[in-house]
């Protein structure tokens, strides 16, 4: 059972007394909008993972390559978009699994933008879609996993091959949200992710889904393990970057 019980019913209670409303306009009837939602726009510009310089299609500039270990960083959304950031926290930390629907669209509509307008096609090398793991602790609490659902989403849209069994998390650490140091974020996350069914990896590439990049000390930890373990390159589809 899931430890965030109380939570639930209270949500479920709230529900029932307050119809839902948009996170955009307040309208009743939807969590986004279709209007609010079409109203986001997808972010058309790409930056570095270590520096934020603009580079060609995010990929690590070649000063930063020497201590991120990801190749490339694909970023949807403007966190500054207030009701980006709204979807975002809401789905966290208020339990609301539904508003993945609306971010798996905007996901989708970048991925359609990137091959159409940028000619590049994030699924050329077939990929494996591999979701940033909650620890178990977390995910019970939480009752879902943000990542993972954005990954389900996106690869049974584009028939592209998922893996929720490669990477594990296996310290519970505080979230970097919560790590105010670059230092002490890089430290809260040596030896936290542990590889599993490294044949699903050996010379694949593989396809980050997170939902927010920080730092970016997650997903390069991440992406490290995976190089180490087989994968031939490690490209990350996040939301936005906060
Ligand atoms: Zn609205
Ligand atoms: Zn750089």
């Amino acid at each position: 059972m899931f430890s965030n019980y109380p939570q639930r019913v209270y949500n479920w209670l709230l529900g029932l007394v307050f119809p839902i409303r948009c996170l955009g306009c307040g309208k009743f009837d939807n969590y986004v909008c279709r209007g609010c939602l079409g109203a986001i726009i997808v972010k058309k510009n790409f930056e570095c993972i270590g520096c934020k310089r603009n580079t060609h299609l995010g990929q690590t500039c070649y000063l930063c390559a020497k201590t991120n270990s990801l190749d490339q960083l694909l970023i949807v959304a403007d966190y500054k978009n207030s009701l980006v950031e709204k979807i975002i926290k809401f789905l966290k930390y208020k339990f609301i699994p539904d508003l993945e629907h609306p971010l798996s669209i905007l996901m989708k509509r970048y991925l359609k933008w990137l091959t159409l307008n940028k000619k590049f096609n994030v699924f050329e090398a077939n990929p494996l879609l591999v979701p940033i793991p909650l620890h178990m602790k977390r995910l019970n609490w939480r009752g879902f996993d943000q990542s993972d659902l954005l990954a389900k989403n996106i690869s049974d849209t584009f028939q592209m091959e998922t893996a929720n069994d490669v990477i594990k998390r296996t310290i519970n650490t505080v979230p970097q949200v919560n790590v105010k140091e670059r230092k002490e974020r890089l430290k809260n996350l040596n030896g936290v992710f542990k590889i599993l069914n490294k044949e699903k990896i050996i010379g694949r590439e593989i396809l980050l889904i997170d939902d927010v990049c920080t730092t970016g000390a997650t997903l390069n930890e991440c992406a490290k393990i995976l190089k180490a373990n087989g994968a031939s390159k490690v490209v990350a589809l996040v939301i936005a970057r906060g």
